[in-house]
């Protein structure tokens, strides 16, 4: 799948649609979940233009990703959540419904089963 930059996800890093954005550093920004899963469901993604995790592992270079990865962790000790959550939905019958790579981190409650319907 080729790249839409007009995904939401790329839409809010360009600033042209609004989200409650907690974190910003040189490789992502996190924002909350419109739609929370959880009391704590924040969204990280990287800011260069990838699919999805394999898109993003594949193509993204070492500091890009080392650096996204611990602003996954930045966000999180921000948040002060010490046991959390993290989801990424690889394609669309993993359950991806936006094509711009993202990581879930959710917390703030006894997180049930791993797997829905
Ligand atoms: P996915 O299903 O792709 O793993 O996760 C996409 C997530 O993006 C969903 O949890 C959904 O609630 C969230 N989402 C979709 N549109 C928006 C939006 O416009 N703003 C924010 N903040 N979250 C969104």
């Amino acid at each position: 799948m080729s790249y839409d930059t007009n995904n939401v996800f790329a839409r809010i890093l360009r600033g042209e649609i609004p989200a409650a954005k907690l974190y910003d550093d040189a490789f992502a920004i996190a924002f909350a979940d419109i739609a929370p899963s959880a009391p704590t469901h924040v969204l990280v993604i990287p800011k260069g233009e990838f699919t999805h995790y394999d898109d993003f592992l594949i193509r993204a270079g070492d500091a890009q990703i080392l650096g996204f990865f611990k602003a996954v962790r930045a966000v999180a000790q921000q948040l002060g959540v010490g046991e959390y959550r993290l989801i990424t939905n690889n394609g669309e019958s993993a359950g991806q419904s936006v094509h711009h790579f993202h990581v879930h981190i959710l917390a703030g409650k006894k997180l049930g089963a791993l797997v829905g319907d």
